[in-house]
């Protein structure tokens, strides 16, 4: 729980008014009053007064909530449900004991995808995957529907990579271009580093465009936003605490940048989740690479880009951290670019860190949405500022045969400046 005010009180801003539940993708998709945030929040309730026990029955409840915070903006009363949420699954990692085959899935992703060094080794049997047209051949024949749907799940999301992004790297530091306006330091990421390696090249060419130095501190971690999104606070308590011992003092340093929603919410948290000077300075530094762009302006000359962009708001940008205009700003600054708006904008797009990994057919159903919403538009190009949706909405649109090419908007933003 980061927020110095009880559970209890918490709890009790929620005055039942009903306001968050259309905003609610679970419980658009079955209207239960247990799977909306009210009933959640009433459920949370039960719990913490000892009325109710945490049966499989209400941690499912739980663990069907998508974390997407469209409650969060929703509601007119200020509910902190992301502090609730989060308080209530810790509570749940910590005293609920799990099926085996769910423990053992859960297990074996906080073993992989918080480590960018083994995520790497599994990235070439994808690579060979993808690259033999095995990957096409799989998807095409139906093989994936008899198998488990979370394995399923996570052959359907595996992402198609190429040679250059297996050999890249990025470099320490980069110089700015021209005049020289200031300094600042990237987090790489974890899934952003090896499977989206051109969305942090990207990042780098903009940023020295713009005028600024680019530092990448090596030997990154985590930052712990998946485990804490699941409640495994005390890993990613400890993600947190070395990354900001990695990230040092930050002395000459303007601005620490994330091109990941997922993880910018987290990084934003850090002075409410691990204590020191450093974690404070180091959370007060940190800005999307939208948003640090759009505060600081423009310098660099932008080049005609013809093109229709759907532009999705990750809810971890959206929502989290209320970062809806910045990116529509660069995007609109690029000439001859039209941002088309995706109907029903604020809903989630079911990929929700690992939520599509661990509730496959609530993700799909609700995937499902935005993706027709998506393909609606007709547009060029997807734009999203989070890796995971871009995952999520290209494979279930590739599911339903329509191919559209995604991309991040700084790599936009890159491709203009060029
Ligand atoms: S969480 Fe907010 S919007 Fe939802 S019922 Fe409670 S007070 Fe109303
Ligand atoms: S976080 Fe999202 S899925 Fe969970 S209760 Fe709120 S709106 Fe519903």
């Amino acid at each position: 729980m980061v927020d110095h005010r009880t559970e209890t009180e918490l709890i009790s801003d929620c005055v039942h008014c009903g306001f968050c539940l259309p905003a609610c993708p679970t419980y658009r998709s079955w209207g239960a009053e247990a799977d909306s945030p009210r009933g959640r929040i009433d459920l949370m309730k039960g719990l913490h007064e000892g009325a109710i026990e945490l049966t499989d029955t209400v941690v499912a409840h739980f663990d069907r909530c998508l974390g997407c915070m469209g409650c969060v903006t929703a509601c007119p009363s200020g509910v902190r449900y992301d502090l609730l949420i989060e308080s209530t699954r810790a509570k749940i990692d910590a005293q609920h004991p799990r099926e085996p085959a769910d423990r053992g899935l859960r297990e074996m992703i906080f073993a992989l995808f918080p480590y960018p060094a083994r995520l790497k080794v599994l990235a070439w049997p994808l690579f060979f995957y993808a690259k033999s047209g095995l990957q096409a051949l799989v998807r095409a024949s139906g093989v994936l529907a008899l198998l488990p749907p979370r394995i399923a799940a996570m052959a359907k999301i595996a992402p198609p990579l190429s040679l250059a992004d297996m050999r890249a790297t990025l470099p320490p530091y980069t110089a700015a271009r021209g005049t020289k306006r200031g300094t600042v330091a990237l987090i790489a990421g974890c899934v952003q580093r090896v499977f989206f390696p051109n969305v942090n090249a990207a990042t780098i060419r903009v940023l020295s465009a713009e005028g600024y130095d680019v530092i990448v501190p090596g030997d990154q971690g985590c930052c712990g936003a998946l485990s804490l999104h699941v409640g495994r606070d005390g890993e990613a308590h400890a993600f947190a605490r070395a990354l900001v011992e990695r990230f040092g003092d930050l002395d000459g340093i303007d601005a620490v940048i994330i091109n990941a929603a997922g993880c910018g919410s987290t990084l934003k948290q850090y002075a409410e989740l691990i204590e020191g000077d450093r974690a404070e300075r180091f959370a007060a530094k940190v800005k999307d690479v939208s948003e640090f762009l759009a505060d600081v302006g423009s310098v660099a000359e932008r080049r005609p880009l013809p093109m229709r962009v759907a532009y999705h708001d990750a809810c971890h940008l959206a929502h989290a951290q209320r970062i809806r205009q910045a990116p529509r700003t660069l995007l609109a600054g690029i000439p001859g670019l039209e941002i088309v708006e995706i109907p029903d904008a604020d809903q989630c797009c079911g990929s929700a860190g690992v939520y599509n990994l661990l509730e496959p057919a609530a993700a799909a159903e609700i995937g499902a949405r935005k993706a027709a919403n998506v393909a609606s538009t007709r547009p060029d190009v997807l734009a999203s500022a989070n890796p995971g949706c871009t995952l999520q909405i290209q494979s279930i649109l590739a599911d339903k045969g329509c191919k559209v090419v995604t991309a991040h908007p700084v790599e936009l933003l890159d491709a203009a400046l060029r």
